[in-house]
């Protein structure tokens, strides 16, 4: 265990000054930035051990498993990052502090409602297909602009921000104009709010993961969602 707890101390210290260096590169302040410690790929040894490690807001991308894993560490704060069906939002939501992955009217409309159910406001923050990939989830741009107003009005929400995920390729720097866009495009939504402003921040970016967050924070992400850089050389 001592080497695990070693190994995975000594991955997570050398992100923080990776983090750190684009922050400074970025004339921003590191304490902008939360690491979220996507979980999907390591052991639950591993994911037990975070907390002691001093991070507390960990990933899943798939509801059954986040529900799974928030129950073996009730202490972490759980982001859902990944694909959620409408059937999935009653179990998964009282589990989870943040939904990145809204990609649709309908699941944003679900979750006003089963909040509603349940009593409680939801953060959420909406994805954003900004390079149009086929591919990819998220709604187009143009179509979160034509319907902002729409979706501040509905209940139960906090609307956070934005969430993008960056063409895969090994070029971190193919991720900067995604990055970018994603940034104007919440500046812009956000000076659209109005006075919802005060209810839905429209502050956060999520964006950036292993191959390109250092990237993603000199474009302004505040939460970036990390799983292969923290558990290199974790054994499975
Ligand atoms: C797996 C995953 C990540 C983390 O990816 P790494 O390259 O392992 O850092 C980030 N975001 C989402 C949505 C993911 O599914």
């Amino acid at each position: 265990m001592a080497d695990l707890e070693s190994q995975l101390a000594g991955n997570l210290d050398a992100l923080d000054r990776r983090i750190r260096a684009a922050a400074e590169r970025a004339g921003r302040s590191p304490n902008e930035v939360t690491l979220v410690v996507v979980t999907k790929y390591a052991p639950d040894a591993a994911v037990q051990l975070l907390p002691r490690l001093g991070r507390l807001d960990l990933g899943e991308n798939r509801p059954q498993q986040l529900v799974r894993r928030a129950d073996l560490v009730p202490e972490a704060r759980w982001h859902l990052i990944g694909r959620l069906q409408t059937n999935k939002v009653r179990m998964v939501l009282p589990h989870t502090v943040l939904t990145h992955s809204v990609d649709s009217p309908k699941l944003l409309e679900r979750l006003s409602q089963t909040s509603g159910d349940l009593g409680c406001t939801s953060a959420v923050l909406l994805e954003v297909n900004i390079s149009g990939e086929a591919s990819k989830q998220g709604f187009d741009p143009e179509q979160v602009r034509a319907a902002w107003q729409s979706y501040l009005t509905l209940p139960n929400l906090e609307i956070r921000g934005l969430m993008t995920m960056a063409p895969f390729t090994d070029q971190p720097e193919d991720a900067r104009p995604v990055f970018r866009q994603l940034r104007e495009l919440r500046d812009d939504l956000r000076d659209r709010a109005g006075s919802l402003v005060e209810r839905h921040p429209v502050r956060d970016l999520s964006m950036g993961m292993s191959g390109d967050f250092e990237v993603a924070i000199e474009e302004g992400a505040t939460l970036i969602r990390v799983g292969s850089a923290v558990f290199e050389n974790i054994p499975q």
